[in-house]
């Protein structure tokens, strides 16, 4: 079974026994409500041959007032219970106050420009709260190796930046997006949706075929295919682009790219993206 730390010096002393053995520690970053997405993380880390912490908190730092915080799912028993059937040895899963013992931090990590755009356009703010707790948590779990989902591109490429300038010691590995049989990406929001919601929600994953589909003619069929698949359906996006997956701004000529979208469905927000390759219909 799955061991449980809920302290700094629970997951310290775990940390130090594998340290002493001369083990390699993966960490994998959650906020709970654990889905076949974050169990796949778990496997690739668990390919590596190395003790695996995965870490379930729910920041209230990256949440601006009026958001989900407090109807987010909470699902500690059956997290647990997926760490134990996926072969994690440690669940960290720490109160608020033992993550910001004083409080908001004063200090925080500043997400950049590419923090204020797209995701951090419509939530102000959110990308610093990410990047601090994961900073955070990287610190205090000290990890080799971190696993992070494509599902969040934006965020995997603000991570990816700040370990890099910020000479923090772990390799961050990169996971395909996980989807259910019929194409919408998982994730824990999903529970929000309703039935009828549903059939709109896919739109996302149409939109992004479409878009996929055009790639062959150009950044702006690509941009103009996957939104007119969101429109047609009447799904209300908040964005659709195209970025160069090195520096996270729009692209307009050929090339590999991400193509991102963001739209409301019912009362929820859902973001997803692929990877695609413009001007050709490789990937
Ligand atoms: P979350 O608990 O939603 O903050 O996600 C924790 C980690 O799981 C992040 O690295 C996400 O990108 C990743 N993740 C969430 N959903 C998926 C998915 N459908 N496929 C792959 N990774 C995912």
């Amino acid at each position: 079974m799955t061991a449980v730390a809920r302290t700094r010096s629970a997951l310290e002393a775990a940390r130090a026994g594998w340290a002493a053995a001369g083990e390699s520690v993966a960490v994998v970053m959650t906020m709970g409500a654990l889905h076949a997405g974050h169990a796949e993380l778990i496997r690739q880390a668990r390919d590596g041959d190395q003790r695996i912490i995965v870490t379930d908190f729910l920041n209230p730092l990256q949440f601006a007032p009026g958001e989900d915080l407090d109807k987010y799912p909470r699902t500690f028993a059956a997290d647990l219970e997926l760490c134990t059937e996926e072969g994690v040895d440690l669940l960290f899963a720490p109160a608020p106050s033992e993550v910001y013992p004083a409080g908001d931090p004063i200090v925080r990590v500043a997400a950049g420009p590419v923090g204020d755009v797209l995701e951090g356009e419509a939530r102000p703010g959110h990308f610093d709260g990410v990047l601090t707790v994961v900073a955070k948590l990287l610190h205090l779990t000290a990890p080799h190796r971190a696993y992070f989902g494509q599902k969040d591109a934006q965020q995997l490429w603000l991570i990816k930046q700040m370990v890099t300038d910020l000479d923090l010691p772990a390799e961050v590995v990169e996971v395909p997006t996980v989807r259910d049989d019929d194409g919408l990406a998982l994730s824990s929001r999903n529970i929000y949706l309703v039935d009828a919601d549903r059939d709109q929600a896919l739109t996302l994953h149409r939109a992004l075929e479409a878009g996929e589909s055009a790639a062959v003619n150009g950044a702006t069929a690509v941009v103009e295919a996957a939104q007119a698949q969101l429109t047609a359906s009447g799904v209300r996006s908040d964005y659709v682009v195209l970025v160069d997956p090195e520096n996270f701004t729009a692209m307009n000529g050929p090339g590999p790219a991400i193509l991102l979208v963001a739209a409301h469905v019912g009362s929820t927000r859902l973001i997803d993206n692929v990877r695609l390759h413009v001007g050709s219909s490789e990937k």
